[in-house]
């Protein structure tokens, strides 16, 4: 192999040789005569790689997540249409039902289940960021443990290579479900990439133009803005989603494949053995009737929805996710923001990843995302919920606030309620820790959700009410 390179190698530098010493002949030859010289052809300048350039590209957080857009792109890769996936972390904090591997030793075989999974759909434009895989709900944390920034720029190097027409990525919010702060965050930032690769200022140097040959630094590619981005939620509840976007039926036949849509996403999900060795080995035993039928219970045969994020090409929120697309590129828009100055002198609001999404919503013109009113989460019992707090005080003097919590029978105040002073002109942090009770031995590993109210006064009257929807599971990620 490497000899062959190197016989390869040397041959094309003969050629090139031979070639520059036929053209100084020829300048020989031609040298000192008045004819007139023919018109010098124009210098072919080079154009993006073709081969990269995507239609879909997919942003998720986890190998095994793009189970959640499979069935779809199977769909479209029948039409004709390429993919590209991204993918936030590598997985290494997950189970394996396979072997002994862990961390990043798991790590490195979720990458090689996540390329082959996608192979089985014919699609093998496939990066990875370097996020680390983080166990909880909490999407600041999770963005924390992705290097935001570094994510973000890696992502936006990305968009500009596959320059997709549209993309697809996970609703960026918080809710009773799966809700992982992983699974968040690839939404957040596949949201940010939308909204700056098109930007000529943002990374500049991933859009300059070499300087010199074999350059290091600058890269060459060119901005990119995409065309329409749709979201999938990790959340349990389906009613806030219903007509936000297009649905597909995944029992489809497959023209390709010959096989409903469904049957290619769960053929793709049987390669991440360590997720799911006991599955794929029940289904090894079973025949295509059985499977069908076993599918059917378990909701893979459902409908597949998506939430319109944003298309800057018109159409209709139902519209399908190609509707509307021409080939070519658009002008980049940026999108205009600005914050609102607050109104109260003193108040007190909800913070954490809650006032991070109602911030996030506006300075990406997403307001319309559904998101839960009033704010939920679901949490394992005989642990505790933390309420993150702004206090707000824009008097010029220092005020007191005092907190007291309103809970379900059973919980109880372990930390922070009562009084607390802010500075003149200060917006100040604080928690109020509740300890939560146990499920009901009644429930099936669950609870109904309760309400949990903070009230904050000061001087007298109610400068704030925060009330949230908690649900209590026998398990569930970290808050
Ligand atoms: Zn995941």
């Amino acid at each position: 192999m490497r000899r062959g390179w190197k016989v390869a190698s040397a041959i094309a530098a003969t050629v090139a040789l031979l070639l520059s010493v036929g053209t100084a002949r020829a300048q020989d030859a031609a040298g000192g005569a008045a004819a007139p010289k023919a018109p010098t052809p124009a210098v072919e300048l080079r154009e993006p790689d073709a081969r990269y350039k995507s239609d879909i590209l997919l942003v998720v957080a986890h190998p095994d997540d793009e189970g959640a857009a499979t069935a779809y792109l199977a769909r479209a890769i029948d039409e004709g249409k390429r993919v590209a996936v991204v993918y936030g972390t590598r997985g290494g904090n997950g189970g394996n039902e396979v072997g002994t591997e862990q961390a990043s030793g798991l790590a490195a075989i979720r990458e090689i289940e996540a390329r082959r999974a996608n192979a089985t759909l014919g699609i093998t434009n496939v990066w990875f960021l370097d996020g680390k895989d983080t166990a909880g709900q909490d999407v600041l944390v999770s963005l924390a443990n992705w290097e935001h920034g570094v994510a973000l720029e890696q992502l936006v190097r990305l968009m500009r290579l596959t320059r997709p027409e549209v993309v697809l990525t996970f609703l960026p919010g918080t809710f009773i479900g799966e809700d992982h702060g992983d699974h968040q965050a690839a939404g957040v930032v596949a949201t940010e990439a939308f909204d700056l690769a098109g930007d000529p200022t943002v990374f500049p140097n991933q859009v300059a133009e070499p300087l010199k040959r074999l350059e290091a630094y600058l890269e060459g590619l060119r901005p990119w803005q995409p065309k329409k981005i749709f979201y999938f939620p990790d959340a349990e509840r389906e009613d806030i989603f219903k007509g936000m976007g297009p649905a597909y039926s995944v029992k489809e036949i497959s023209k390709s494949t010959k096989k409903p849509y469904w049957r290619a996403a769960l053929d793709a999900f049987r390669v991440h053995q360590t997720q799911a060795k006991s599955f794929a080995d029940r289904l090894d035993k079973m025949d295509d009737a059985a499977i069908e039928k076993m599918m059917q219970a378990d909701g893979w045969a459902d409908e597949q929805r998506f939430v319109l994020g944003k298309s800057l090409v018109g159409g209709g929120t139902t519209d399908p996710i190609l509707a509307g697309i021409e080939s070519g590129s658009i002008a980049f828009r940026r999108p205009a923001f600005s914050v609102e100055a607050p109104k109260d002198e003193v108040a007190v609001t909800l913070a954490g990843p809650w006032s991070f999404y109602d911030e996030f919503r506006k300075a990406h013109q997403l307001t319309h995302l559904p998101h839960p009113e009033p704010p939920e989460i679901a949490l394992q019992e005989n642990t505790t919920l933390v309420i993150p707090l702004w206090v707000r005080n824009s008097t010029g003097e220092a005020r007191e606030v005092t907190l007291s919590a309103e809970l379900p029978q059973g919980w109880s105040v372990t930390s922070r309620a009562g009084k607390v002073k802010v500075g003149a002109n200060q917006t100040a942090g604080t928690r109020v820790e509740i300890a939560l009770g146990s499920v009901s031995d009644t429930a099936k590993g669950r609870d109904g959700a309760k309400l949990v109210t903070v009230r904050a006064e000061s001087g007298g009257k109610s400068v704030g009410v925060v009330t949230m929807k908690v649900e209590l599971r026998k398990k569930a990620l970290p808050e």
